[in-house]
């Protein structure tokens, strides 16, 4: 039998940028099809609140894919990206400095003629369009759901980069009447659209054959738990064994799959005829479940009051300590000090609930509720 753990969230105590998104009165819509490979998804964590409502993460257990169950409505989720996410004083406004990024230098390695038709899904500030454009590129094209990062990225790159939504069938019709692409790539993007398949959806119709998809999304495996938990923008996380289910499930061949820090990325090529159906022994949610189960600490968490803390970035830091009230700030960053550890570090107050039968992780607090930045 899965080992099961509850825990309830006391306090908020250290969210170093993060905030409360209350979900108290907000309709769900539930989902329990691997957006992947469509197995049938089992609840991992389920979130139950005081006041009255419920939300469920799901696993899957054919190819470790895991995401909310019940969320939002994509009219919420457009809201949200809207008045919220975009107006962020927390998110910046301004391009970070350019670093040359690891998914472009993958598709500059592979040495397609310079006068392919490129197209970026999610431009954000254009630094990897910038970034195809000095690798010899100039045919450069994007989306971009924030209208004031679309003009950014079509400057910094001198690219035709337009504001929009990629799942939107018209946005799609709009842009194959600039021609077919020879590579498309997305960039951090998928984990935030309501159903991940429109990027394939999209991708398919606007790469000619042959074309060239990469796509990169948070790992599964890597990114910190709490991330994966209880960060409501990321709705999903992928492993390696999801990104080659979906690829091959619109009918592109994997050219290469491989891990890049807490991402993985997939490259693939578009086949006229449908590839062959992956068929492979069911991954199981064993693996997930004990990531999660040990990076969240749950032999450590009692019936006291514990500050459970982890690290900002994917570097796996977590830890709790015993609840000492004022002292706590003291113990907290002293604690990160003795480690020598000189990140990041987000906490919440937590202790020991009862566990519910069959559901691996149970997370209580008073209103439903998760986080966002
Ligand atoms: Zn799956």
């Amino acid at each position: 039998m899965k080992q099961t753990f509850g825990v309830r969230i006391t306090d908020p105590f250290h969210l170093n940028g993060w905030q409360v998104v209350e979900l108290a009165g907000t309709a769900l819509e539930s989902s329990d099809a691997c957006p992947c490979c469509l197995t049938k998804l089992e609840t991992a964590v389920e979130f139950v609140a005081d006041a009255g409502g419920r939300m469920r993460l799901g696993a899957c257990p054919m190819c470790e894919y895991a995401g909310y169950i019940d969320r939002p409505s994509q009219a919420w989720f457009q809201d949200f990206y809207n008045k919220q996410w975009d107006t962020n004083p927390n998110v910046p406004a301004q391009p970070a400095e350019f670093k040359p990024n690891p998914l472009i230098s993958a598709i500059l390695d592979l040495k397609l003629p310079t006068t392919s038709k490129v197209f970026e899904v999610g431009t954000g500030y254009g630094q990897l369009l910038r970034q195809m454009r000095q690798g010899g590129f100039s045919d450069l094209h994007g989306i971009e759901h924030s209208p004031h990062r679309a003009e950014a990225a079509s400057k910094a790159a001198e690219a035709n980069v337009m504001h929009g939504d990629f799942s939107d069938p018209e946005v799609i019709a709009n842009i194959k009447q600039r021609g077919m692409f020879q590579i498309v790539f997305s960039k951090s993007v998928m984990e935030h659209m309501f159903d991940p398949r429109a990027l394939f959806d999209g991708a398919s119709e606007i790469l000619e054959e042959g074309g060239v998809l990469a796509v990169t999304v948070p790992n599964v495996f890597r990114e910190p738990t709490p991330g994966t938990l209880f960060f409501l923008p990321h709705l999903h996380a992928f492993s390696l064994g999801s990104l080659e289910f979906l690829a091959q499930s619109y009918g592109f061949e994997s050219v290469s799959l491989f891990e890049i820090g807490n991402g993985v990325v997939i490259i693939a090529r578009k086949k006229t005829a449908m590839a062959k159906k992956l068929s492979r022994t069911p991954a199981g949610t064993e693996r997930l479940l004990e990531k999660w189960m040990t990076e969240f600490c749950v032999s450590k968490i009692g019936d006291a009051s514990t500050v459970y803390w982890w690290g900002v970035t994917g570097n796996r830091w977590t830890g709790v300590f015993k609840d000492r009230g004022f002292l706590n700030p003291i113990l907290f960053w002293s604690g990160i000090l003795l480690r020598r550890i000189p990140k990041r570090y987000r906490a919440i107050r937590v202790k020991k609930a009862p566990a519910q039968e069959g559901v691996p992780i149970t997370v209580y607090s008073s209103k439903l509720s998760l986080f966002y930045k």
